[in-house]
């Protein structure tokens, strides 16, 4: 399992899939959908488009993904591990699970078949599904990192929408560069979750069993931000 400490999520569909699903998405009904989306707290929508060869090696038939990315509040992660701690994240969790029922119904709606990912079904990795949007990128702490922010959740939905602003460029590479400059996460584990080349150890972290998330506390794109990272990265290079 990925989330140990999550509940399964209520089905809190209202609307039913239409039955001819729409498959283009104006512009303007995109950006109503998004500043929706913004005012029920989510942090951002990002896009995948999954193909052929991601879905024969996960055995899915879904292509068209939103992705709708929401920050963990830094009140909890702060928290030293605890089961209160995993408590309130699985609460965090459900609040925001049903907001992204709310949207993909809004999708329905208006036409268009919208399904949410359960995101405990271990048959397709979300991660894996986040890197297809060009706009993530893992962390050496395995953290699946996002511009708006390292400390983000998320909820996906499988929709019929083929015309969605997908990415193919990923602007996030660099990255991996700097983390191999940095080593901060390997420093402050307190579970030694890296062996001795900075490679971190799943087996060991507690991330998921116990809520750990102190390599998140100290890492430089959490308590800077992603744009100032960004800039100290360009002027190292220089
Ligand atoms: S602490 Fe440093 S090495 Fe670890 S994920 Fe953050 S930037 Fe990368
Ligand atoms: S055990 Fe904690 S600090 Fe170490 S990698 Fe996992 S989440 Fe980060």
């Amino acid at each position: 399992m990925r989330f140990r400490y999550h509940q399964p999520i209520p089905n809190f569909y209202n609307i039913e899939n239409p039955i001819e699903p729409l498959t283009t998405i104006s512009n303007d009904f995109l950006d109503e959908f998004t500043e929706i989306a913004i005012a029920s707290m989510f942090a951002g929508l990002s896009y995948s488009k999954l193909n052929d060869e991601f879905k024969k090696e996960w055995g899915i038939d879904w292509d068209n993904i939103i992705i709708l990315k929401y920050h963990m509040s830094s009140d909890i992660l702060k928290m030293e591990p605890s089961k209160e701690k995993c408590k309130l994240m699985d609460e965090e969790f459900q609040e925001y699970g049903a907001k992204a029922f709310a949207l993909a119904d809004i999708l329905r709606e208006n036409g268009f078949r919208a399904d949410l990912i359960n995101p405990l079904d271990d048959r397709v990795s979300l991660r894996a599904v986040a890197m297809q949007s060009n706009e993530a990128i893992i962390t050496r702490s395995n953290m699946c990192m996002f511009k708006e922010g390292l400390n983000l959740g998320f909820f996906m939905i499988k929709t019929s929408i083929e015309n969605l602003p997908f990415k193919t460029v990923n602007e996030l590479e660099w990255v991996g560069d700097y983390c191999s400059t940095c080593g901060v996460c390997i420093d402050r584990c307190p579970e030694k979750a890296f062996d001795e080349n900075g490679k971190f150890l799943r087996k060991l972290c507690t991330a998921h069993r116990e809520g750990c998330s102190k390599c998140i506390d100290y890492c430089p794109f959490y308590k800077r931000g992603y744009d100032k990272v960004k800039k100290r990265y360009g002027r190292m290079k220089k």
